[in-house]
């Protein structure tokens, strides 16, 4: 009985791998026994792609270039193929909520393990995303603080910013990424342009889950905590490295339940939901970034939804 749920579960994730790459997506062959696919070709502002390298040959090495980021590839676990023998790599794409509309291109050089290098070229559209915009009202001192909060709310943006330009080489998950709530929470606001008090601000890079304050929060992945203390905007604040560029944020927490340098796995509880900071009630507000990319956080859970197998759809 213990096999057959084993099987039917390799099953289910075999399918639902096929989807990723199923919608309009084809692989480009690049030469050499290399192909490259995307999860989607087009795409909006705020999401993510996947993008997937399989080699005929060994790969000695692969690097891709997204704008001007250098994108780390992963190697697909050897021990799940059962189809092939092709080496898989794969990558994570953010498109930036404010990154322009247009057409852009993704580059892929790989050096097989003989030494003949590769070079591969997707052009990726992206659309304007469709975001709502709001009105909020919150407490004066979060859309004007005094001198003293906007020099500490500076420091910690920097502070961010220095976390998040830090590419750990290592990917540190294995398998799926979680939501961080265990219940019925819907989220949303992703990408919302907002007025606060009248005045334009700029456009919220998390999605919000009300729930009630003391609802546990669980890291989506495993990682380690960079960042686990109380800031002025997100009050008290978990960040978690994934590792390669990827960060998952977690703020507004009435309580902190992690400590910088933890390691914790896919579940482990980081803190509970409250209302620190700028915020109308309790909520937890869950954000992701891909390589400096903010992205919608949901992206990470379906993309990344199943023991990712590699596909051959478009071969
Ligand atoms: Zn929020």
């Amino acid at each position: 009985m213990g096999m057959e749920r084993i099987r039917f579960g390799l099953g289910l994730g075999w399918i639902a791998a096929t989807l990723v790459f199923a919608a309009g997506a084809r692989a480009e062959d690049c030469g050499s026994g290399v192909h490259i696919q995307l999860s989607a070709p087009e795409t909006a502002q705020g999401t993510l792609l996947l993008a997937e390298v399989r080699s005929v040959k060994p790969l000695a090495s692969i690097t891709g270039k997204w704008g001007e980021r250098d994108v780390p590839f992963w190697k697909e676990d050897a021990s799940r193929k059962t189809e092939s023998s092709e080496d898989v790599r794969r990558a994570l794409l953010g498109v930036d909520l404010e990154k322009p509309a247009g057409k852009y291109s993704f580059t892929a050089d790989a050096q097989l393990a003989s030494g003949k290098r590769v070079s591969c070229a997707v052009s990726i559209g992206v659309e304007e995303g469709h975001f709502a915009k709001e009105s909020l009202t919150v407490k004066q001192q979060f859309v004007e603080p005094n001198p003293e909060q906007e020099a500490r709310a500076k420091a910690e943006q920097q502070r961010l910013l220095e976390i998040y330009n830090t590419v750990t080489p290592e990917r540190l998950w294995d398998g799926p990424f979680r939501m961080p709530l265990v219940g019925d929470f819907k989220g949303s606001n992703f990408g919302k342009r907002r007025i606060l008090n009248g005045q334009p601000r700029s456009p919220h890079g998390g999605t919000d889950f009300p729930a009630p304050s003391g609802t546990p929060v669980h890291a989506s992945q495993r990682g380690r905590v960079v960042l686990a203390e109380e800031l002025f905007f997100s009050g008290n604040t978990v960040v978690v490295d994934h590792g390669l560029g990827i960060y998952t944020f977690y703020c507004h927490f009435s309580e902190i339940d992690a400590k910088v340098g933890d390691i914790v796995d896919a579940g482990t509880v980081i803190g509970k939901v409250g209302a620190t900071g700028r915020v109308t009630g309790p909520h937890l507000h869950w954000a992701l970034e891909v390589e400096r990319a903010r992205v919608s956080a949901l992206d990470i859970v379906k993309l990344l939804n199943r023991e990712s197998r590699p596909v051959a759809a478009g071969h």
